[in-house]
């Protein structure tokens, strides 16, 4: 089993899933909010929320 933290952003009203940027070097890059640039580590408004999404195909 897998578990898939899933963040996203509700700035808008609704949550929306946050994208991630492509992975450039082997640096972890962030999601962020495509509307607010939020990210988990900077959520000024405390706008960020995740769910954990569990795979059992595994
Ligand atoms: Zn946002």
């Amino acid at each position: 089993m897998t578990v898939y933290r899933k963040w996203y952003c509700t700035c808008t009203g609704q949550p929306i899933e946050l994208t991630c940027e492509e992975i450039l070097d082997d640096e972890p890059v962030e999601p962020a909010c495509e509307f607010c640039g939020a990210t988990p580590s900077s959520d000024p408004k405390k706008t960020i929320i995740y769910r954990d999404e569990e795979d059992w195909d595994d």
